[in-house]
């Protein structure tokens, strides 16, 4: 063998032997690969027999969309038992191209384990580039000796959590795209970090008013925890306190402190690798949470609620004011409803929170439709809706309400194949001249309340003595 190639697999060597994840490994390899044989990026790919797709490691176990990178599932396909893929075709060393050189722009190789590919690597070249037997079997030793190292990198426990928590990722990313309720997000990404990081107690605080306040879960009692959140400066990915027992990982924003997330190790000192993975999910954490933070800055001057295409909080209390002072002067009837879907939570924890928008923006279509041009329904919060009745009696409200009932309970949501259905319970009372706004929607929300309490599925009206 030369020199230059004997270098080229000693480096190689070299750079598997290092403690790196699969992003370095891949930026290692390319820097090698390019310095010797002009290659112009290495990805590797490791198939996901879960989802039944190919991944990309190195881009956060992104799944290879088929349809615009069927070379690569194909080359995935075809490479079992052989060497290579090159121009969509397989080959097996050694009686391949024999001794003729051919000109190739990309080249597959397989990663093996116990004979079996479980994934493959692609290299590309800047310019059609013409190779020979000589270099073909110098990739060969290259893929044996990548293949050993992803067998570790890639096949343990670890990387299914990495895949599990990336799919998670973007769900959450998904879930933020409509919603910008931060008391609804943090919780998520309380649970979340609480399922990926087993051995570990999560805390999620957020800064409000100069103070660290816990959001997640309810109560901390370590006093050491609080003492570890005053050591904390915006520059320090993590901050080791206790022994290595406790972590901070500072959520940050445009160089400030917006919040932490703290990992209290039940077991030993938080290792390495509990760590680096927590500064990860810090990092996404900070980005989710920057991102509804922004959103709901821009969505203070709408008057719409993103999910629902209802009336939002804002736009609502406008609403009800300017009616309030309507019937006042006018004198004419206005009730209040309210209405809460029943036992949501148990549809988000049994179908993901994606299909609970789904049941969220469906049951509000549901309302709308049933309801009259003058009537103002609202997304009041999390799965409440309020809505506005002029010129309505309680009893034609109670109508209107039996009928809103009724059409949910008769109106199952399809999401992903599976049919859910939904209740809603709903509390009513007709405005009194001497009350406010505010008045109002608490005797609402008391009837509401009652309708709960006696059963769910039903309409209750606020039957309070006059004051
Ligand atoms: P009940 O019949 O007593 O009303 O039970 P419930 O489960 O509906 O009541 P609870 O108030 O305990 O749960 C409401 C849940 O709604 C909790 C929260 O995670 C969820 N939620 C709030 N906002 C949203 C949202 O925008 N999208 C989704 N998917 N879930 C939400
Ligand atoms: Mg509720
Ligand atoms: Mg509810």
């Amino acid at each position: 063998m030369e020199n230059k190639q004997l270098k080229f697999l000693s480096n190689i060597s070299d750079v598997l032997t290092r403690e790196v994840d699969i992003t370095e490994l891949s930026e290692n390899l390319k820097e090698l690969l390019v310095q010797y044989i002009n290659s112009k990026s290495i990805d590797i790919y490791v198939y996901d027999p879960e989802s039944n797709t190919m991944r990309n490691c190195a881009n956060n176990w992104d799944i290879v969309d088929e349809t615009i990178n069927s070379e690569i599932y194909g080359a995935f396909e075809d490479i079992e038992g052989n060497d290579f893929v090159i121009n969509s075709k397989a080959y097996k060393l050694p009686h391949i191209v024999g001794d003729i050189s051919i000109k190739i722009k990309s080249l597959f190789m397989p990663i093996i384990k116990s004979e079996k590919v479980f994934g493959i690597i692609k290299l590309e070249f800047e310019t059609e580039t013409l190779i020979d037997m000589e270099f073909l079997h110098l990739m060969k030793i290259l893929a044996a000796q990548v293949s050993l190292k992803l067998q570790n990198i890639v096949l343990n426990e670890q990387s299914k959590i990495n895949v599990e928590f990336h799919d998670s990722m973007k769900n959450i990313a998904k879930i933020i795209e409509t919603q910008y309720e931060l008391s609804y997000i943090v919780p998520i990404i309380g649970e979340m970090l609480d399922r990926f990081i087993s051995d570990h107690l999560i805390y999620v605080f957020l800064k409000q008013d100069n103070e660290f306040k816990l959001v997640w879960p309810k109560a901390c009692n370590d006093e050491r925890v609080f003492e570890t959140l005053k050591q904390i400066t915006p520059d320090m990915e993590s901050l080791l306190t206790n022994n290595d027992k406790i972590g901070a990982f500072p959520l940050t924003s445009e160089g400030e402190i917006t919040g932490c997330i703290v990992a209290r190790s039940t077991l030993d000192k938080l290792s390495k690798r509990d760590v680096s993975y927590l500064e990860q999910l810090t990092r996404q954490a900070s980005i989710t949470i920057n991102r509804a933070n922004a959103y709901s800055k821009v969505l203070q001057y709408a008057t719409l609620d993103a999910l629902t295409n209802l009336n939002n909080r804002r736009q609502f209390e406008i609403r009800l004011s300017q009616e309030i002072a309507e019937a006042k002067r006018q004198g004419n009837p206005l009730c209040a409803m309210m209405i809460d879907i029943d036992f949501f939570k148990k549809v988000n924890d049994t179908y993901g929170h994606a299909s609970g928008d789904e049941v969220l923006r469906k049951t509000a279509s549901v309302i709308k439709e049933l309801l009259r041009e003058s009537d103002i329904p609202s997304r009041y919060g999390g799965e409440e809706f309020a809505v506005l009745l002029p010129y309505t009696h309680i009893d034609e409200a109670q109508i209107v309400g039996e009928r809103l009932r009724k059409a949910v309970e008769a109106s199952p949501i399809n999401v992903d194949n599976k049919t859910i259905n939904v209740t809603i319970s709903m509390g009513l009372a007709e405005f009194r001249i001497e009350e406010n706004g505010e008045e109002l929607f608490q005797r609402a929300d008391k009837a509401l309340y009652e309708a709960k309490e006696s059963g769910r599925n039903r309409v209750c009206i606020d039957k309070s003595a006059k004051l």
